[in-house]
């Protein structure tokens, strides 16, 4: 099989995955990759990603422009054409609505505590990007702040959002994202959220490259780094910046690497939320 029709084969088996996961409902979601440097290959809108065959895909150009398909390009291709433009080392997108990061989306609460070695690892932390109307201009604009630093973000209201260097990286980091929901869920309704320390933060980050990781952006772990933190204004623009690394919860533990529970209003974030659009 050539290059091109292993990609589409691949994205017809990653899209019947994430509706077999329950990750997109009737004809959400959608997926990209990178068909060579100035070509996309595209899931068509409309369609549902569970039934989808290779021949329905679209090839657009970086501008969005139809090169080849009898469909039309997904309805969120503009956040897709962001993605890549951000990113230059990002080769796949993969967009759905798993319930319960969804909800978490909608409860308007990041997955942004430090829990899961894998998860800190792996993403780092996991942003909201503030609520923009699905398939306008302003989603790429949402998603514009959180890219550049992150590998998956949640979107307001409305669903999730991973990238990778190449389709099914994106996936599995969907999967993660949705399984860290799922704990961090149950935890919750468990009444306890035990933490990994600071410390034990700055030592999984400096693991990153044992495990061969290649992370957009540190994680942000010391309260010396708060310039770096974006969420809030920037007093000399006011101006919100772009998010530069990864904003991580994370107390100081004083030489444990677990640190109990210790309240959800009690304040341990790293982060200046308080001007954030979505702060809890
Ligand atoms: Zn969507």
């Amino acid at each position: 099989m050539s290059a091109e029709s292993t990609l589409r084969a691949d994205i017809v088996e990653v899209g019947r995955r994430m509706y077999a996961r329950g990750y997109t409902a009737s004809n959400d979601g959608n997926i990209s990759v990178r068909l060579g440097a100035d070509r996309l290959l595209m899931t068509p809108k409309s369609v549902c990603k569970g039934f989808m065959t290779p021949d329905m895909m679209c090839i657009t150009d970086l501008e969005g422009r139809k090169l080849q398909g009898d469909r039309d390009p997904s309805s969120e291709m503009l956040m897709h054409l962001e993605v890549y433009r951000q990113r230059p080392d990002v080769q796949a997108v993969v967009h759905a609505h798993p319930p319960t990061a969804t909800g978490f989306a909608v409860a308007g609460i990041p997955l942004d505590r430090a829990v899961l070695a894998e998860v800190l690892t792996t993403l780092g932390s996991i942003p909201i990007a503030e609520y923009a109307t699905p398939s306008t201009k302003e989603l790429p604009e949402a998603v514009r702040k959180y890219i550049k630093a992150h590998d998956g973000m949640l979107l307001a209201n409305h669903g999730a959002l991973t990238v990778g260097t190449d389709l099914y990286g994106a996936y599995y980091k969907m999967e993660t994202i949705e399984h860290f929901a799922k704990i961090s869920l149950v935890a919750r309704m468990l009444g306890r959220e035990n933490l990994l320390s600071r410390e034990e933060v700055m030592r999984l980050q400096e693991l990153r490259g044992a495990y061969g990781i290649k992370a957009p952006a540190p994680i942000c772990a010391e309260p010396e780094t708060d310039a770096q933190f974006t969420q809030g204004m920037d007093p000399s623009s006011g101006s919100v910046p772009d998010a530069s690394c990864q904003v991580v919860q994370a107390p100081k533990g004083g030489g444990s690497r677990l640190v109990a529970d210790i309240g959800r209003d009690t304040q341990l974030t790293l982060r200046l939320r308080t001007h954030s659009a979505i702060s809890t």
